[in-house]
């Protein structure tokens, strides 16, 4: 926390914190899997690169530099001595004047491990999820920067998840405001129709998922035609497979959208050969072709 290692206890802010006013935080989440080499990031960089631009597009003045933010990614996960961590780095404006102006306080930076599982469970990653298209649409382009992994950005997400559990499904599955395929709550989507893999172009009204853009990588690996499209939302009722993709998500099937099954209502085969060409850059089934792994450092 602001450069050094604290207890998890002592990692408090002040109530008048702007950012808990405001909403003006940024932040990243990255997994470490456990490998045979040991805890292993997923794809660091990309994810270090991200939190800088999110806080450029809000002329946020980080105190560190993309290296020391990489080393404290390291640290965490050695220090709490983990195998496998979402490693989550914040930045937010701290405690200045009250008032919109968040130049009237500095930026803090936090980095925070934890052990985590699957976001919607390990059930969900073998048998798929039940999703709803939310009554929530996504932020509109040139409205709050979407491209930006803001905290703000997450209150439309948590009204998308939180309808879809109070309705009883898993997740929930935004269109954007031209009433097109956006995303989940905190997932990209993809879907699969005659073999062709599509999944909604980065238009304004979407994040920029670095779990969608190594999927993108791996189909093609893979030999699959893959492809960014607009998707109109009734393509979802006729979709022989669809999945969600994220740092959390991994991949996750999607068994039905709006209690209509997909396919045969099981996970299809190009998602279960996506899940087995990503996990099996952990496991060491993959190879690491593009160089997305990295080691945590053991000092
Ligand atoms: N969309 C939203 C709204 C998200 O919060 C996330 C999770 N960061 C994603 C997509 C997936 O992005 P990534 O693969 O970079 O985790």
């Amino acid at each position: 926390m602001d450069g050094e290692i604290v207890p998890w206890e002592s990692a408090t802010v002040h109530v008048m914190t702007h950012a808990l006013h405001y909403g003006s935080s940024v932040f990243e989440g990255i997994r470490a899997y456990s490998t045979d080499a040991g805890p292993c990031f997923f794809p660091l960089e990309a994810h270090v690169d991200r939190f800088f631009d999110s806080a450029a597009i809000y002329r946020m003045q980080l105190p560190f530099d993309r290296s020391e933010m990489r080393n404290a990614c390291h640290a965490v996960v050695r220090e709490n001595r983990l195998e496998a961590a979402y490693v989550r780095p914040l930045a937010f404006h701290g405690y200045g004047q009250i008032g919109l102006n968040p130049g009237t306080a500095p930026a803090r930076v936090v980095v925070a491990a934890v052990p985590w599982g699957s976001m919607h469970g390990k059930a969900a990653i073998e048998h798929g999820i039940d999703a709803c298209v939310s009554s929530w649409q996504r932020i509109a382009p040139n409205t709050i920067p979407v491209l930006a992994k803001a905290g703000g950005n997450y209150l439309s997400g948590q009204l998308i998840h939180m309808e879809a559990l109070r309705n009883g499904y898993h997740e929930g599955i935004a269109l954007g405001p031209d009433g097109t395929v956006s995303e989940g709550a905190g997932e990209n989507l993809f879907v699969v129709k005659n073999g062709v893999i599509r999944t909604p172009r980065v238009s304004g009204s979407l994040l920029a998922g670095i779990t969608r853009d190594a999927v993108i990588q791996l189909g093609a690996d893979l030999g699959c035609k893959i492809e960014e499209a607009t998707i109109p939302r009734e393509t979802l009722y006729t979709a022989d497979e669809v999945f969600m993709t994220g740092t959390a998500a991994e991949i996750t099937p999607v068994r039905s959208v709006d209690r209509a099954p997909i396919g045969t209502g099981r996970p299809g085969p190009i998602t279960q050969r996506i899940q087995q060409a990503f996990f099996g850059l952990f496991e060491g089934t993959t190879p690491d072709r593009h160089g997305w792994l990295e080691t945590v450092h053991a000092e």
